[in-house]
Order: structure tokens, then C-alpha cells, then sequence
């Protein structure tokens, strides 16, 4: 045990602590009547509303229209009468600022009307609000004098109440937008994309002569975390401030035993989940699974997958709940992408498809060789909407977090590339060589491919973990995604252009059809077209090893290594013609966004380039020179004497990297954008150089004088 007393009196509370936090059984709660209890759903719409009210409602809820004011008087009556019947006194608009984060405001439902107080919730309240949004980032939308924006109901998101112990609040899910109508957040364009796919896929399914109803992205995101000790992470003000550690030597044991992944729940770990899913439960989040992640201490949460809006929202507060919960429990959950050096970091795997009614899941392929045409189409739709847009979809996922997770043999390299599998890889590779409408296959019937296809192997064997955006038997699983990030950034990105290479498809096939009435040798034709350009984004090998880096560079894949080489694909030519054109973000509001996201990225290395400098001037190096000076009486001994020169040295070494960084981190650049690359080319090495001297010292200094809790006490406590 840690002899440094602050250290030493947080694990005597962890060794003390009762074992089962839990404060509620799952067997003496009835599952089905908790679950969605907290949600005005569709059933208690119809319970609680007028008939045609009702029918109005649901059908702007399928179509993703607003509700006329008459209806929203009604529909607010009856949503306040049961958010009082649940025990709710404030309503509150919910957003998705570009802070990435969840902002809310909240009002009460009472006000004094002569008499006493009323309760008071209308239409208007419902679906509109203007909160004052001054201080949100709009990247330059928004002059100061015109600084209001105002949040609406996105009708196709329901209603919910949050529960708190001491209160409950019932929470309207919003879109933000500024007066003039641009957008100010994160959920108006995942909106807007919704509409795009929607739109696009209904051409191309009209050329398969399909009836369908509304064609939908789905999202089904898994999330990584750590929880650690609230006691040992309060002694650390890295983790505190910046939600991960910036110094910490290499623990003797760290993951390489291999015996963490899928291992036994501990059970204070165990209480944690279980109170997090029941708070989900109630919210109707339809958690599916837990298991121990690759790391000590970290685990990971997954859904079922839902429409990729009401994903987005139940992910964001499914981040927010596994935060709540946990301090409940005496633990911290960590959302950053790299919390710990030296093991494993945090991903948010983003599953995405689209279907609907009438056709169902566009990405599993068929049974008939009609189905399976039908599949490779979207299927290259993607293919050719990836290669396109590879940097677009690396720049959804950059920030300073998911830098140091990126390409560092635990998550998928920079370089944007697809899995398919080797089966469908063949089939893929089939299509490319076959010849389009070719004279030897009269009658225009057996075109290899599209006709064609094995039945491909949906199980979890050969997977290939390297990929950043990998086929899983029907859907797509997008894994270069942070752990802290918000789903809408990429799943707006994979909507808008999987709208765009769907219109670009109709349009080829409609004058293809044109010239050849056969429909299966068009396709061909336009399916070979699409995969012979855009084919070099496939590959199955390993995404870590060397020789792909190599390999991608041949082919002129994109390797953007990091934030400020990423960013700028926000604003290329590219992203804007796709963005316009399928309606989802001008130029102005893709100009704003990356103003933000590369502010943000500069703010987070100074911040955590500032603390790195703080903490080794204020904790570290005092505590290296007291022992040093504490080693002078045994000066003469031969252990004592090289010890306390080997101790002076490296504290040398650290009063002079924290003497570099301190001046590298003083320059500042005219424009946010060489901003970020110093920061990212100067400052973040300058701080490793800090860090290096300072882990140094961790190994050597006596355990008695360290002021920060150890990562072996951080990630093996509980
Ligand atoms: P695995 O990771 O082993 O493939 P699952 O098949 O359960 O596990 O999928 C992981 C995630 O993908 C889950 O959240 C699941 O709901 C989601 N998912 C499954 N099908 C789809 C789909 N059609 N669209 C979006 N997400 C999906
Ligand atoms: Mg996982």
C-alpha cells in the first residue's frame, strides 16, 4: 500500500467500503412495467390525445414535419398532465450545442396566477423555445446583436422525464437553430440528412419498382468507458480537469495478461450497470449488452439499434446516465478517448444502416438474386460515398482526444478504409471485371455478381478488428469514432454522402435504362462502373501493419494523421458541393463548424499543455527535489549516492522540459489554424517531453513522497 498519506488514506476508504453498492434487486422489479415508463411514447400519445389529434401527431412524427400550432396546444395539454402525474415541476428544451455536449434550461411549470399557482405548459412552450444562446459557439454565424436562437421540437424524438433524487423535469428533445434558420447544432443536420437518404433511396428503389414506406439510417452505438475510484481520482488534477491522465510510469501489470476482456463483472462494477440500465430502462433506451473491455477497469454499453435521431439522442444521455450513476456508486466514468498510456483507449463504434418498411435492411444482402442486386447497388452506393469522401469521414471523428487513440495499434489507423470479408469482397471484385450488357450472355440474364451471391457469413469470426469501417453481415460499423464523442457528427457525414453517391446511382442507372432495357445488364454496367473507380478504398488485410500504410499511399488514400491535417476537409470543395446539394449544411454553417471544431482542438491543448506544466512545477518536481534533499545524510553510501544523482538529473531534465513547453505553449499565431498546427506540432511534443522526465521519476522516487495516485492503484482498485 501506498505510504504517501493522501494516497494511502483513499485506499483505506476503498478497502473499506461495503462491497455492494446497489440500492435496488432486478428481481424484485418487473422489467416491462420500468421500461419506458419515463417516455411519452406512441401508446400513451394515444391513450391521452383526441383521435385525429393523435393521427396528425403520428404521422409528423413518421414524415419528420411540424405540428401545427392547434395540435401542439392539445398535445402540450396532455404531456404536462402526465409529466404532474409523474411527479415533474419544470419542463426544459434539450440541445445539442457544437460543444458537442447536451445543454438545457429549464422553466416550471407553475406560475402565480392571483389565486395561487397554476400549472401552465403550452403549445407554444412545447414546441419552441429561445433560450439566449450568446455563449454557445456559432462560429461566426451569429453577430452579437442578433445572438438569439431558438429551439424546436423535433417531434420525431419523444418526450421523456429525467428523474434526479430530488426532482424530476420533463425534457423536450430540440433542434437549434439560429434566426435566420442556420443551424447551431448537432441535431438539425443529422435531421436534414435523415430527409436526404430518405429522398435519394426512394429513387433508386423506384428503379427496382419497390413500394416502401420511409426509408430511415439506423445507428446502433457501442460505448467503451472506464470507471475508477472517485477517491483516487480526486487526488489526480490531470484527470479532474481534462478527463485523462497526463503523466503516470507504466504499471508492472497492465493488459497484457489478457484477462480482462469479457472477464467477470466485479460486482461494485456489476451495481454500477445494473442502476445505469435500469435508468435507461425507464428512459426507453433499449441497452442490450456489458462485458469487461481489453483495459483494466474499462467496459462497454450497447444498444439495440434504433432510427439513427433517436439513437443519437438516447446515446447522448446514455453518456450522461453512465456519469450520474456512477459517482452515485463512488466511482468516475471516464469518457475520453485515452485516459490511460500504455493501454487501450476508448472507441464508440458507430453501426449504421438504412431500410425501412417494404424493403427492410438495404445492407443485408438477399435471398433472390433480385434481393441481391438490390444489395451490391446500395452496397456500392457506400463503397463509392467512403472513397469519395474518406477524408470528410476521418475529419467527423478528429479531435485532440481521438488523436492519441487513432492509429496506435488498438484502434484503426487515420487512412479511412472499408472491409468487406473475403466473400463479398469476391463477389465486389466479380462485378469489376465482368463486362457491362456483354454480347456473350444473350437475353441479358446471367450477369455474374449481381445475380449472384454466396451466402456471406454474418458471424463474429472473421471479423477484422484493424478496420475502420467494416462490413458486419448487414450494416456498417464505423470505428475510428472517439468514445466522447457525439454520434451526429458522423452519422450526418455517412447519411449526406450516402445520399449523394444513391442520387448519383439513380441517375446513372435511369440513362443506362435508357440505352439498354435490360435491367440487369444496366446495373452492371453501372455497378461496374462505380466499383472500378472507387474500389481501391476496399481492403480486408490488417489496418495496423506497416505495408498498409505503404499500400494506401500507392493507391492515394488519405493518411490525415491528425486534428489540424483533418479538419480542413469540412470546408473542401467536396464536402460543400455533397453538403448544398443534398440540402444539409451551406457553406456558411460548414465554415462554422470547423472554426469551432479547431478552436476547440487549440483550447484542449493549452489546457491540457498548461495543467502538464502545473502539475510538474507545483507537485512533481518539489516532490523529487524534497527526497533528493532527503537523501543527502546517506550522500556517502554507494546506493544513496547514485540514487540521489540520478534523482537530481532527471528533475533537471524536468525543470528544463517544463522551461520548453512553457515558451512553446507563449506563441501565439495570428489565425486559429496555424494555432493548430503549433499546437499540435510544438506543444503536444514539448508536454511528452515533460511527461518522459516526469514518469522517469515516478520509477525512482520513494512511493512515501509521490503526490499522485499510481496507475496500478487507479486501474486495479475497486
Ligand atoms: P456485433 O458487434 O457482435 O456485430 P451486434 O450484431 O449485436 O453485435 O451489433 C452491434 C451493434 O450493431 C448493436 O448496437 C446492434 O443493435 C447494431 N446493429 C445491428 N443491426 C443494425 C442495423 N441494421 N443498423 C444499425 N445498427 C445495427
Ligand atoms: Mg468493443
Amino acid at each position: 500500500m501506498s505510504t504517501n498519506p493522501a494516497r494511502r488514506n483513499a485506499i483505506e476508504a476503498i478497502a473499506s467500503q461495503p462491497r455492494l453498492a446497489g440500492t435496488f434487486d432486478f428481481r424484485n422489479e418487473k422489467i416491462d412495467l420500468i421500461y419506458g415508463q419515463n417516455v411519452f411514447s406512441l401508446d400513451k400519445m394515444e391513450k391521452r390525445l383526441p383521435k385525429d389529434v393523435f393521427k396528425s401527431l403520428k404521422a409528423n412524427i413518421e414524415s419528420g414535419t411540424k405540428l401545427d400550432a392547434a395540435s401542439a396546444d392539445v398535445v402540450a395539454a396532455a404531456i404536462k398532465d402526465w409529466a404532474l402525474e409523474r411527479g415533474a415541476t419544470h419542463y426544459a428544451h434539450v440541445f445539442y450545442p457544437l460543444t458537442g455536449f447536451t445543454a438545457e434550461k429549464h422553466d416550471t411549470f407553475f406560475e402565480p396566477n392571483g389565486n395561487g399557482t397554476l400549472a401552465q405548459f403550452s403549445g407554444k412552450a412545447l414546441i419552441q423555445a429561445e433560450p439566449d444562446a450568446s455563449s454557445f459557439p456559432n462560429g461566426g454565424l451569429r453577430s452579437t446583436f442578433e445572438a438569439r436562437g431558438y429551439t424546436a421540437w423535433d417531434v420525431t424524438s419523444p418526450a421523456y422525464i429525467f428523474d434526479t433524487e430530488n426532482g424530476s423535469t420533463l425534457c423536450i428533445p430540440t433542434a437549434f437553430v439560429s434566426w435566420k434558420g442556420e443551424a447551431l447544432d448537432k441535431k438539425t443536420p443529422l435531421l436534414r440528412s435523415m430527409a436526404a437518404v430518405n429522398k435519394a433511396a426512394t429513387r433508386v428503389l423506384a428503379l427496382f419498382g419497390k413500394k416502401h414506406g420511409y426509408i430511415s439510417a439506423s445507428c446502433g452505438p457501442e460505448q467503451e468507458y472506464f470507471l475508477i475510484d472517485t477517491r483516487l481520482f480526486h487526488l489526480r488534477p490531470d484527470l479532474y480537469t481534462c478527463g485523462r491522465s497526463l503523466f503516470g510510469a507504466k504499471p508492472a501489470k497492465g493488459q497484457e495478461f489478457e484477462d480482462q476482456y469479457f472477464g467477470t463483472i466485479p460486482d461494485r462494477v456489476l451495481a454500477c450497470m445494473m442502476e445505469t440500465e435500469r435508468e435507461c430502462f425507464k428512459l426507453g433506451i433499449p441497452i442490450k449488452t456489458r462485458h469487461n473491455e481489453v483495459a483494466p477497469s474499462q467496459y462497454e454499453v450497447a444498444p439495440i439499434y434504433e432510427s439513427a435521431n433517436v439513437a443519437h439522442d438516447h446515446q447522448m444521455l446514455t453518456m450522461t446516465l453512465l456519469k450520474r450513476v456512477a459517482t452515485k456508486h463512488g466511482f468516475v466514468c471516464l469518457l475520453a478517448e485515452k485516459p490511460f498510456a500504455g493501454v487501450n483507449g476508448s472507441g464508440k463504434h458507430v453501426n449504421w444502416s438504412i431500410g425501412g418498411a417494404g424493403v427492410g435492411n438495404l445492407l443485408e444482402p438477399g435471398h433472390s438474386p433480385h434481393e441481391n442486386a438490390q444489395f451490391l447497388t446500395f452496397c456500392s452506393a457506400v463503397i463509392r460515398a467512403v472513397d469519395l469522401h474518406q477524408g470528410l469521414l476521418r475529419a467527423s471523428v478528429a479531435s485532440a482526444g481521438n488523436d492519441h487513440r487513432l492509429g496506435a495499434n488498438e484502434a484503426p489507423p487515420a487512412i479511412i478504409s472499408i472491409y468487406l470479408g473475403d466473400m463479398l469482397n469476391e463477389v465486389i471484385e466479380q462485378v469489376k471485371k465482368s463486362g457491362s450488357a456483354s454480347s456473350s450472355r444473350k437475353g441479358g440474364h446471367m450477369t455474374l455478381g449481381v445475380d449472384t451471391l454466396p451466402v456471406l457469413p454474418k458471424d463474429a469470426g472473421d471479423r477484422n478488428r484493424t478496420s475502420p469501417f467494416a462490413f458486419t453481415g448487414n450494416k456498417f460499423e464505423f470505428r475510428a469514432v472517439g468514445s466522447a464523442f457525439s454520434v451526429a457528427g458522423p452519422l450526418t457525414v455517412l447519411n449526406t454522402i450516402m445520399a449523394d453517391s444513391l442520387d448519383k446511382l439513380a441517375d446513372d442507372l435511369a440513362a443506362a435504362l435508357k440505352k439498354n432495357a435490360d435491367f440487369n445488364s444496366a446495373l452492371q454496367g453501372v455497378l461496374k462502373d462505380i466499383l472500378s473507380k472507387h474500389g481501391r478504398i476496399v481492403f480486408n488485410g490488417n489496418g495496423y501493419s506497416e505495408e498498409w500504410h505503404k499500400e494506401a499511399a500507392k493507391r492515394g488514400l488519405k493518411n490525415l494523421r491528425t486534428t489540424p491535417d483533418a479538419l480542413p476537409e469540412i470546408v473542401a470543395k467536396s464536402t460543400v458541393d455533397v453538403f448544398e446539394r443534398q440540402g444539409v449544411l451551406s457553406k456558411a454553417e460548414l465554415e462554422s463548424r470547423e472554426e469551432i471544431y479547431t478552436h476547440s482542438y487549440v483550447l484542449t491543448v493549452n489546457t491540457e499543455s498548461k495543467l502538464v506544466s502545473d502539475i510538474a512545477k507545483t507537485l512533481l518536481l518539489p516532490a523529487a527535489l524534497k527526497f533528493a534533499a532527503d537523501l543527502t545524510p546517506v550522500e556517502k553510501t554507494k546506493s544513496g549516492g547514485k540514487l540521489r544523482k540520478e534523482v537530481i538529473g532527471l528533475a533537471d531534465e524536468l525543470a528544463s522540459a517544463i522551461e520548453a513547453l512553457d515558451s512553446a505553449r507563449d506563441v501565439s499565431k495570428s489565425d486559429t489554424h496555424a494555432q493548430a498546427k503549433h499546437s499540435c506540432d510544438k506543444v503536444l511534443p514539448a508536454m511528452l517531453k515533460v511527461r518522459a522526465a516526469a514518469d522517469a521519476l515516478e520509477e525512482i522516487v520513494a512511493d512515501e513522497y509521490w503526490p499522485m495516485p499510481s496507475y496500478q492503484e487507479i486501474l486495479f482498485l475497486r
